[in-house]
């Protein structure tokens, strides 16, 4: 719980908010040792001297916790949402906040690709199918091919993109939504109504935080329509998720595959009792290989920022 060297650089006292899986834990214990909310509830000598605060994107960072860290002068988070952050409040108090981008792509990519084929064919049905001896009493129900589709894109930035690039080989068309028009090869759409009207599948892969909050709507789903698919990798908060399960029992879309959730953890949810739904539990980037880069980068943002005055991957100035 003291101050700690790394190498040669000096590090202020370090604030763990949140729970790390158990590697990455063992990786911020050996650089930090980082003090605990508890810990420093205690010590008002310590709380004082608190430099850094490690996180992870599923914690609320609020602006009194901010407050009590007088001489914080970064938070790093492991994740590269920030919409649990006040980033701005930070800014103005001269605080950096850090991220971990890009290193996730690929496994978000990857989930929502399998997040996806599990809602065409029915692949938990199918497996609880097999294990309850159903299969004795006639066939599976046929499912839906990916191939041929037109797939929507919310939110075409670093994932939006790899998840493009991780479908093509499946042959189907892909068009966008975003604030801004790229030069990609695929075509945008102004409005996400529009792009939901276009589209069989759509998914959601743009930032969480007040700007997008519920800007899959009751709307946007009924543009959808009755055949089509939605996939939420990006936030809970980006889809009215009481307008989703409402489109849902009355069958107004096909069918949803979410990772993320208003509440989190879900659990006594209509969601649950649904069979045209896919759920997982926040995992989308939940591998051993990505964890771990993430939680690498989310020391070295912080040794960085100590050691140079800057941090590796700061979250842009342009960010709420
Ligand atoms: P990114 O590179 O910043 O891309 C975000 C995209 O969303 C941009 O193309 C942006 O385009 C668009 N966007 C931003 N604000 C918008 C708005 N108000 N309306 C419409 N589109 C908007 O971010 P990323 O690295 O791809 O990450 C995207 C998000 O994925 C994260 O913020 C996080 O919420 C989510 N995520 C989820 C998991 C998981 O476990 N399920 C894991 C990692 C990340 P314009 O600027 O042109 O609008």
């Amino acid at each position: 719980m003291s101050d700690c060297n790394d190498s040669d650089v000096k590090l202020p006292p370090v604030l763990r908010i949140g729970e790390f899986p158990a590697n990455a834990h063992a990786l911020l214990q050996a650089r930090f040792a980082p003090v605990s909310l508890a810990d420093i509830d205690h010590d008002d000598a310590l709380r004082e001297r608190v430099g850094a605060i490690v996180t992870r994107s599923n914690y609320d960072i609020d602006t009194a916790l901010i407050e009590r860290l007088p001489a914080l002068k970064i938070i790093s988070t492991s994740g590269v949402g920030f919409d649990r952050i006040p980033v701005g409040f930070a800014r103005e108090r001269g605080i950096v906040v850090a991220n971990t981008p890009d290193l996730l792509n690929a496994a978000v990519a990857e989930l929502t690709v399998g997040l996806l084929l599990a809602l065409l064919r029915q692949l938990p049905r199918a497996d609880r199918f097999v294990r309850s001896g159903a299969w004795s009493g006639g066939a599976f129900a046929l499912g839906s091919s990916l191939a041929g589709k037109r797939v929507g894109i919310v939110g075409m930035g670093r994932i939006g993109k790899e998840i493009a690039c991780r479908l093509a080989p499946f042959d189907v068309e892909v068009a966008y939504y975003g604030r801004t028009k790229q030069a990609l090869p695929y075509e945008w759409f102004a409005h996400a109504t529009d792009l939901a009207r276009w589209s069989d599948i759509l998914i959601a892969a743009c930032p969480g935080g007040s700007e997008t909050r519920h800007l899959v709507n009751a709307a946007v789903l009924d543009a959808l329509g009755a055949r089509g698919l939605l996939v939420n990798i990006a936030r809970g908060s980006v889809v009215d998720e009481g307008a989703l399960i409402e489109a849902l029992e009355r069958n107004a879309i096909a069918g949803a595959a979410l990772d993320v959730f208003e509440d989190e953890p879900l659990e006594a949810s209509p969601l649950c009792a649904l069979d045209n739904v896919v759920l997982s539990p926040h995992i989308g980037s939940a591998t051993h290989e990505t964890r771990m880069a993430m939680a690498q980068l989310t020391v070295d943002n912080i040794v960085s920022f100590f050691s140079t005055g800057k941090a590796i991957t700061p979250v842009l100035a342009t960010a709420p």
